[in-house]
């Protein structure tokens, strides 16, 4: 996998917007306010050590928009967070929520480092004082963290415990909202684990419709076999399509025959990685990438598709789990092998969308069931898709050009309602 630090995935954001801006005649005025992030939170804090020695860590929140609601946005533990990073990150946010038509602005925060590193023990005390750090700058109406890389519902538990126990007695029960991906006994949504790969896969299906192109003989690789790239693979499963390869931080691996996304899924539980699955052979990143196949998901981190890798990829679709996984070069090369792309702002927007549900389920005491929670992803996020499909026809846009300007657009229209105070 590439390195994500070669290329700086902020300016990356700003060529994107700006060439969305530009093919909508983005109010100018609106459009200095949207090119920037509103806050940017750098924090240096110690935590204790198991062997009872200090270590500094560097951990960061940056919240991009809020007209359209609470700041919204994941928290990613990972040695390659930076400051850019996180901006691209958190105004990616925005422009999600935008598409989806849910009530959130845009945010993002990351500590920079690797968990593999530390202990269970020592995870949770970067956490909570990560949290503490923070303060009154999340809150379930002001800003609401989520799971990212390398972050799960334990993490979103401990945060919330940590953020609780800071607040006065008499408002500690009423803000389980203040983070989503919570575990389901904590005030977590059924659901939520799963939704970012439920919606890379209600969207991919809707793709599949529209283009007359059978799921049931479909292949498909994914890159990132975490949260979102096996649950996307684990829900593919009904439908037929057959895993052909799946590459993680371990290694890549192939089975020409199919790998079985629940064997594979246990098999990563189990040893920390997709290397060594049973019946597949290893194979190399660049071969991984070249292999003729339908689908590509890729689900890890950003800069994958570029312009070394875009020219080598033989695939039909590609429906983007990860967040920022191709640069502008990728883009255009996309484009010019007339390669479909479901962009990431829509594509993932499962998680997001779930996390709203979930916050609502805290706000009002209720607790729906899959059925439900399901049902109504669905909804919301097809009528993204539509929205962008029109956007499409009607600017003769590439799919990430057409999802910005959605985006952009009710933005757009929500700045001119309300004004700038004073
Ligand atoms: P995760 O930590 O659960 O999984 C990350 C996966 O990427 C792991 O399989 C890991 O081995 C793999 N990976 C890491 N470094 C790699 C490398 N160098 N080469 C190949 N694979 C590598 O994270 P996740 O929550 O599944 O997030 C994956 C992507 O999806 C990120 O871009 C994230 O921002 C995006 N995303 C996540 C959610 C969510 O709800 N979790 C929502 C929207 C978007």
């Amino acid at each position: 996998m590439e390195g994500k630090t070669q290329l700086n995935v902020y300016e990356t954001v700003k060529k994107q917007f700006n060439k969305a801006a530009d093919i909508i005649h983005l109010d100018p005025e609106i459009r200095k306010i949207l090119a920037m992030t509103m806050n940017e939170i750098v924090f240096n804090f110690p935590v204790k050590m198991d062997n009872g020695k200090i270590e500094m860590f560097t951990g960061y929140r940056v919240q991009h928009n809020n007209v359209l609601g609470p700041f919204k946005g994941g928290l990613r533990f990972h040695p390659g967070v930076d400051i850019n990073e996180v901006r691209a990150l958190a105004t990616w946010m925005t422009w999600k929520s935008a598409i989806v038509n849910i009530p959130f602005g845009g945010a993002k925060g990351g500590i920079q480092f690797d968990p593999a590193n530390y202990s269970k023990s020592e995870i949770e005390r970067i956490t909570r004082r990560f949290t503490f750090a923070l303060g009154t700058n999340i809150g379930p109406e002001y800003d609401i963290p989520a799971p990212d890389v390398n972050t799960n519902s334990q993490i979103m538990a401990w945060m919330l415990d940590t953020y609780a126990s800071t607040m006065p007695a008499h408002e500690r029960q009423a803000c389980t909202h203040v983070v989503t991906g919570k575990p389901v006994e904590a005030g977590g949504s059924i659901g939520r684990d799963k939704a970012t790969g439920q919606g890379v896969v209600f969207t991919i299906l809707q793709w599949a419709e529209e283009a007359n192109f059978d799921m049931k003989k479909a292949t498909y690789m994914v890159q990132g076999f975490g949260n979102v790239g096996s649950w996307a693979s684990r829900l593919l499963k009904p439908y037929g399509a057959t895993l052909i390869a799946v590459e993680d931080k371990t290694g890549a691996i192939i089975s020409e025959h199919g790998i079985d996304p629940d064997a594979l899924t246990e098999h990563v539980q189990n040893t920390g990685g997709v290397k060594g699955f049973a019946d597949s052979e290893e194979v190399d990143h660049d071969t991984m990438l070249a292999i003729d196949v339908d689908i590509f998901i890729p689900a890890a981190l950003e800069n994958q598709i570029t312009a070394k890798t875009a020219p080598t990829l033989n695939v039909k679709l590609i429906a983007e789990g990860a967040n920022g996984p191709t640069d502008t070069d990728g883009d255009r090369i996309l484009q010019e092998r007339g390669i479909d792309l479901l962009p990431d702002i829509l594509c993932n927007a499962g998680g997001v969308i779930v996390s709203y549900f979930e916050w609502l389920q805290n706000k009002r005491s209720e607790f729906w069931d899959l059925a439900e929670v399901d049902g109504k992803l669905h909804k919301k996020i097809i009528q993204g898709y539509e929205l962008v499909r029109e956007a499409v026809r009607e600017f003769h846009a590439d799919w990430r050009t057409a999802a910005y300007i959605v985006a952009l657009r009710r933005l757009e229209t929500v700045y001119k309602d309300r004004g700038i105070f004073p």
